[in-house]
Parts: C-alpha cells; sequence; structure tokens
C-alpha cells in the first residue's frame, strides 16, 4: 500500500436524513442543504431523454463521451479535440494529478477550498502548498509567491467552495500573466452559472492568451444532475491527449451522457435555476448578521462563527440539514420554505 494514503482519510458524507432525524428526535422532513445540490432538479427534458434510452443498459457507453463533446464544443465554441469527460469533476480532479504528479512534486492552492485538490495530490505523494486566504477569498498574490520550480499544478476554485467568495476576469489576467508558462492553473467553475457578477472572468476567453489556463465545469450544481456524475475539463489539446490515455475507456454512463445533452439544451431552465437562486440568496444578505457571511455568487452561503455545532444543531431542529466547519457553517440555499427557515434561525441565533 501507498505510504502517504495512512495521512488520508475516506470521504465522510455527515450523517443521512434517517440516521439524524433517529439521533435527534425529529419528526417530520430533513432537507439536504449540505452538499450544494440543486434541490429543484434538472430539466424536465431530463426524465424524458432518459426514458428514451432506458433500453440500451446493457450497452456499454461510447467511449469519450462524443455526443455531449460535440455539444459542449458547440456551446462553449471551443474545439471538440479540448474537452475531456469525467465521472464529474472528482474523477476529472483524480484523472489530471494522476496524470502529472509524481512524488516529490508540488502542488499550490488555498486553504479553505475544495478538498480534492489536496487529497489526490497527497495519494501521488505530491506536495501541498495551502496559501492562507484573505477574507475569505483567495489570495493570488500569495499563490504566486509559493509557485517554484518543483511546482506541477496550481489549483484554483472560482466562485470557491467552501467560502462562496470569486476573483475577477482582472484579477484572474494579471495573475496569468505573471505564472509561467509551463505550469498550468486549473481553474474550477464548478459554479459557474449561478454567477451573476458581472465581473467574473471569461475563462474561456483567457484560454486563447494562456494555454496553460485549464477549465472545470460539470453538471452536478446548477444543471442539477450530481446523481448522474459527469463533469469536464477545457484545456490544450497536448494535454487532453495525455490525460485520455489515463481515462477509464468507459467511465461516463450513457444515461448520463444522454441526461447532459438534455440538460445543456434547456438554457431557459438553467436561467430560471439562476434567477431564482439569486433571488433567494439575496433574502440572506438582507439580514443584519450578514456581516458574518462571506459574499456569495454560489448557491450556498458560508456563516462564520465560533459556534459552528450550535448553529448546526439549530438549523437542524427547523429541518434544515447544513455543513459544518471549524469556524463556520455552509447552508445550500434551498426552497424558500427551508431559507425561511434558516432565515429565522440566524435572526435569534446568539453569536
Ligand atoms: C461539487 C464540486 C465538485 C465536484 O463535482 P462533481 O462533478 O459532482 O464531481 C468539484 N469542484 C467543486 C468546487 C465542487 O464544489
Amino acid at each position: 500500500m501507498k505510504k502517504q494514503i495512512e495521512q488520508l482519510s475516506a470521504y465522510e458524507p455527515g450523517l443521512s436524513p434517517r440516521a439524524l432525524k433517529e439521533s435527534y428526535g425529529i419528526e417530520g422532513e430533513l432537507y439536504k442543504l449540505a452538499s450544494n445540490e440543486n434541490l429543484y432538479g434538472p430539466s424536465p427534458k431530463v426524465n424524458e431523454a432518459i426514458q428514451a434510452h432506458l433500453d440500451e443498459l446493457q450497452f456499454y457507453p461510447e467511449t469519450g463521451s462524443p455526443l455531449i463533446k460535440e455539444a459542449i464544443s458547440k456551446h462553449l465554441n471551443v474545439d471538440a479535440s479540448r474537452i475531456l469527460f469525467g465521472a464529474g469533476l472528482d474523477e476529472v480532479i483524480l484523472m489530471i494529478s494522476r496524470a502529472v504528479l509524481t512524488p516529490g512534486d508540488k502542488i499550490v492552492t488555498s486553504e479553505m477550498t475544495f478538498g480534492q485538490y489536496y487529497h489526490n495530490a497527497t495519494v501521488e505523494a505530491a506536495n501541498v502548498a495551502q496559501v492562507p486566504m484573505q477574507n475569505g477569498c483567495f489570495d493570488l498574490e500569495g499563490i504566486l509567491a509559493e509557485i517554484d520550480d518543483d511546482t506541477k499544478l496550481v489549483w484554483l476554485c472560482n466562485p470557491n467552495n467552501p467560502t462562496g467568495t470569486y476573483f475577477t476576469h482582472e484579477e484572474l489576467q494579471h495573475f496569468l500573466t505573471r505564472v509561467p508558462s509551463h505550469v498550468p492553473v486549473i481553474i474550477d467553475e464548478a459554479y459557474v452559472e449561478f454567477v451573476t457578477a458581472e465581473d467574473f472572468p471569461d475563462t474561456l476567453a483567457l484560454q486563447e492568451q494562456f494555454t496553460n489556463a485549464f477549465l472545470l465545469r460539470t453538471f452536478s450544481k446548477a444543471y442539477g444532475l450530481a446523481g448522474m456524475r459527469i463533469g469536464y475539463v477545457v484545456a490544450a489539446k497536448e494535454a487532453i491527449e495525455k490525460w485520455n490515455i489515463i481515462r477509464p475507456p468507459f467511465n461516463v454512463g450513457r444515461l448520463s451522457e444522454y441526461a447532459a445533452l438534455a440538460a445543456l439544451e434547456d438554457q431557459k431552465y438553467l436561467a430560471s435555476i439562476r434567477e431564482h437562486n439569486a433571488q433567494e440568496r439575496a433574502k440572506f444578505f438582507e439580514l443584519a448578521v450578514s456581516d458574518r457571511f462571506y459574499p456569495s455568487q454560489t448557491n450556498f452561503v458560508y456563516i462564520n462563527t465560533d459556534k459552528p455545532h450550535d448553529l448546526y444543531e439549530a438549523f437542524l431542529n427547523v429541518g434544515c440539514i447544513t455543513r459544518e466547519f471549524p469556524k463556520g457553517v455552509r447552508v445550500t440555499i434551498g426552497f424558500p420554505e427551508q431559507n425561511d427557515k434558516m432565515i429565522e434561525v440566524l435572526k435569534s441565533f446568539e453569536f
């Protein structure tokens, strides 16, 4: 067994709604607002698409997900040779780490960001520099200062999970200008469809100037397909060709591909999800206690508190399962009913 695996533990999903109901003696419905899923689910067109392909389950999918690749290529206006699909971004992050990192290499990222960059680098016995945040935001200057000759990957998350904050187009461009061009900078935009800020990066445009800028996107969040496991990376053709060699041949399921195709087609539905989320998000930021929140461009809000477990339990008592962190609680924006309940909790909670 690789020695470094002993430093890690398996992913802890937290207690299930059933287990939580039992241990807290809660009656009535519990809503899972801990993983930033879209409670409204995918476009209704997805259901039709899946039904239409239910008689093909005995067949392997086409390797490389060519149908959705072609659709994304058109949608983003990038050549299909620059796109690679994974069973969710989790697998994309794993594939990139596996392909690139050897023991003693270094990755640079931030503290308080998506845990899989660290996890996969550690599996490959690479060292991880986690640069402290500034007010819940990536410190791009600090990250730049950590890049050295051993650095093989830089991981950015924009907007960031779990803080919800973002950096602007100008900031990213200025950053990329100074990163050595042989160091890949991977920008995880899992929540991009929820963004309403106008100065958010046009990362695809920046890729024309910076061929070391790689972009991650997923169908798991705003598209409502977390259960289908499909996400992708847009990168330089040469990198995609190498990573494709280590991709498991049938990594994305048949139904996942058809589901993603239908979801992508229904941009009207996606826009309604974005608008609705923005309206509900604004309700949280009208609160007097919102100075405890990091500003959010996502479908979640991070609340700073020294009593995260008390706040977590207070949310649980109104039927909302949230995610506890050492110094805060992250709540996924749910249906208006749950949001209103969480807002009531926040108004009365003794921080
Ligand atoms: C949820 C999430 C992912 C993983 O998404 P999948 O496509 O479901 O594997 C990746 N990055 C960030 C920042 C996320 O929040």
